[in-house]
């Protein structure tokens, strides 16, 4: 029994690539070259260059004395926080862009919600000197302003989706649209594990060096490449997928995702997809997510925007339904609060997606000689004003 994903492009029952058939050549030629490509000694190489001097890794693993005094036990952090551009999501842009010039593309296109994976797009995309197309809701473009300013000022040309509630959803259908009219140049970044085989592969594995530095940093550190548990965030679920990734079949390693109970798991305005979610497809994957009994997809909601997703990715859809990771919902109200205790005890102001992550001391007590380590996704500079707001600082 394996955890990760089977040659058919599914984890369990979860993933596949339902899309329609106009849709098709696009994913089948990115499914028969992605992992061939991934295995050339040269883009290895240049994989791994970028990362070091680009993006900063390895990000360091931190022993965060105060935070573990506190609880009792002994906690790690993951510092995916002081990675360029301020979070995991480069991890994977950069592993995209690269794929997209093996395969001749010219041309990028990338749908954005909060606009962070559109930054990451766009950061990529000014390295490399390529053309860049974000699609974002016209909602989401006037709430998210600075966001906006970085990619265009990175050379990306922002596109406003009209229609619907003219946000994510809007912005994913747009950019698919465009992908259906340039199938030969264009490349489609996706910025999450979701949406069809091999997308959610090929992310984890360009996340996967999350897991593959704990490992040997941990060895370092305590002797053992295996910590006790494994900790994260989860929206689409890319930055835990990536930190469980070479974990998934050693199950002495606990896993456990968090994801957005916002106000309340059962108060119609949440994100925690896996526990309120039903079998469904979305963005051309079979998976976990939030929808009426009519099958009509939930709104989501979550103080951060980088978790309300009404999906998962098939892979977190397995792992909640096998029971390899526990799954737990936080409020937005936990969520805060352990992002300021984060602030105060370790000097690391945390994106609030991560500060899910850390509420977890509320929840579950962990034993003094546990090794847990949390995955610090993103640093808080982009959420400051919500933390300002909220704490009326
Ligand atoms: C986007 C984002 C997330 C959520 O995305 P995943 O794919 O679930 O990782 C979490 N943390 C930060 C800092 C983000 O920017």
């Amino acid at each position: 029994m394996t955890y990760n994903i089977n040659d058919k492009g599914y984890y369990g029952e979860f993933g596949g690539a339902y899309i329609p058939e106009m849709l098709y050549p696009n994913v089948e030629e990115l499914r028969q070259n992605y992992l061939k490509i991934m295995a050339e000694p040269s883009f290895k190489e240049e994989f791994d260059q970028l990362l070091k001097d680009y993006v900063g890794r390895p990000s360091p693993l931190y022993f965060a004395k105060r935070l573990s005094e506190k609880y009792n036990t002994k906690i790690y952090l993951k510092r995916e926080d002081l990675n360029h551009t301020g979070a995991h999501k480069v991890n994977n842009t950069v592993g995209q862009i690269l794929m997209a010039q093996r395969l001749g593309k010219t041309r990028i296109i990338a749908e954005t919600g909060a606009g962070q994976h559109g930054v990451a797009t766009a950061t990529v995309c000014a390295l490399m000197g390529i053309e860049c197309i974000v699609y974002m809701g016209e909602i989401d473009i006037a709430r998210q302003a600075p966001n906006v300013a970085r990619m265009k000022m990175l050379g990306a040309v922002v596109r406003p989706a009209l229609s619907g509630s003219r946000t994510l959803k809007d912005a994913t259908n747009e950019a698919i649209r465009d992908w259906i009219n340039n199938p030969v140049d264009t490349h489609y970044i996706i910025g999450s594990v979701v949406g069809p085989h091999p997308y959610p592969d090929m992310v984890a594995r360009f996340q996967a060096i999350v897991s593959e530095e704990i490992q040997w940093q941990l060895k370092d550190k305590e002797g053992t490449t295996k910590p006790d548990y494994v900790i994260a965030c989860v929206g689409g679920g890319s930055n835990a997928a990536g930190a469980f990734y070479h974990y998934l079949d050693d199950t002495d390693v606990k896993l456990i995702a968090v994801e957005a109970a916002g106000k309340g798991i059962h108060s119609g305005e949440s994100a925690a997809t896996s526990i309120l979610g039903h079998e469904g497809i979305i963005h051309g994957s079979k998976t976990l997510l939030m929808q009426t009994n009519d099958g009509q997809i939930t709104e989501p909601y979550s103080i951060s925007a980088g978790l309300d997703y009404p999906g998962v990715g098939p892979m977190h859809a397995h792992l909640y339904k096998s029971g390899r990771a526990e799954f737990i919902a936080i409020t937005d109200d936990e969520a805060m609060k352990a992002g300021l205790e984060l602030s105060k005890l370790e000097g690391i102001i945390p994106a609030i997606e991560s500060s899910h992550a850390f509420a977890i001391f509320d929840q579950k007590t962990f034993k003094p000689d546990d090794i847990v380590v949390i995955n610090l996704s993103g640093r808080g500079d982009k959420d400051l004003q919500n933390y300002i707001d909220y704490f009326k600082l």
